[in-house]
């Protein structure tokens, strides 16, 4: 038995779990099972929220009303924050790094409609972004409210919780599907979600290994991340596993361009794949992951797998965010 720590429900949980079975058939390969954390909400869809039900539990627990987060003008984390903020009657303040004219246009809209304050900051300002938490933080008890930080893309030893439980969720999707995958694959960014999977993985004696495809920075960086990550978790939450033992693995063959910015080859895949399956796809992360997933098929690395799963973690108002960059 795995002890959580408090959780609020804010996740439409469990998420589906299904075959991709044309596309399987077609590339003639291991067999692509699709985890549907993409369908975790409507606005609050994606991979976020999962983290935010046990960061949130805590923030409320300890009485704070201003929730204070950071991101990238499309952060799909402080849009799933400004929602959650909403629905729990808290004030959300956003730190956006903007390096480009920031369009009112998706996750940013959802911002601005969910009624959180929003500051743009240029990479420049926004590299240092301790000071400006610090900043933020003291002008709220200032005014005598009670703020809360929430780190980027709520990778924190609370946010862990929420891919450990996904962990336990796979769980019964195998046995139902009566199926045994050797590997899971996601896009992965602040590391969060590869670090969870891997806690949960083990916690929950999954014989699964989790493979993050890097959607910004090189695998060096996650595996310093992850381990770090995963280190304060062990220590926060007193957990008896040895955290150096596990396995980090991370693909940073297929980040493009860099972050944010996607090629070609990952909006044909997005194409593909929303006409060939239904399933839609975002260009800065798990557009970005799929496509890598499908070229390491094709080159055979994974061929001795019978069936492998894809989690999909959301990320559609990204794309809204970038529909120019698809022709019709
Ligand atoms: C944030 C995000 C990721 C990466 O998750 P991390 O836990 O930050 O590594 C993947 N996909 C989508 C759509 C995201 O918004």
């Amino acid at each position: 038995m795995v002890n959580y720590p408090s959780r609020l429900s804010l996740a439409c949980v469990p998420t589906p779990f299904h075959c991709l079975e044309r596309l399987s058939a077609r590339l003639n390969g291991p067999r692509i099972w699709i985890k549907r954390d993409d369908l975790t909400g409507c606005v609050s869809s994606g991979n976020k929220v999962r983290k935010l039900e046990f960061i949130l539990a805590q923030a409320v627990t300890s009485g704070c009303d201003t929730l204070i987060t950071a991101g990238g003008t499309q952060s799909n984390h402080c849009r799933a924050v400004a929602i959650s903020g909403a629905q729990l009657g808290l004030k959300v303040h956003l730190l956006l790094r903007s390096d480009v004219d920031a369009d009112p246009v998706g996750n940013l809209f959802i911002d601005l409609l969910s009624g959180a304050t929003i500051n743009h900051y240029t990479p420049e300002e926004y590299s240092n972004l301790e000071s400006l938490f610090a900043h933020w933080s003291s002008h709220y008890l200032d005014l005598g409210a009670t703020p809360w930080v929430i780190p980027v893309g709520g990778s924190n030893a609370a946010g862990l919780w929420g891919y450990i439980a996904v962990a336990e969720e796979l769980k019964h999707d195998f046995q139902a599907a009566n199926i045994n995958p050797g590997i899971i694959i996601h896009a992965t960014g602040s590391g969060g979600t590869q670090a969870g999977l891997i806690a949960g993985v083990k916690l929950h004696n999954l014989d699964l290994c989790v493979h993050g495809y890097a959607v910004c920075d090189n695998a060096t960086y996650f595996d310093d991340k992850i381990r770090t990550d995963l280190a304060t978790w062990k220590h926060e939450y007193s957990v008896d596993i040895d955290v150096d033992l596990l396995p980090v693995i991370t693909n940073d063959k297929y980040l493009g361009p860099g972050y944010g910015r996607a090629g070609p080859e990952v909006f044909d895949t997005i194409r593909m794949l929303a006409a060939e399956e239904g399933v839609i796809l975002d260009p800065v992360y798990s557009g970005k992951a799929f496509y890598g997933m499908l070229e390491e098929i094709k080159s055979g690395r994974y061929a001795n797998e019978k069936d492998i799963v894809f989690l999909h973690t959301g990320g559609i108002f990204g794309l809204l965010a970038q529909q120019q960059q698809l022709q019709f």
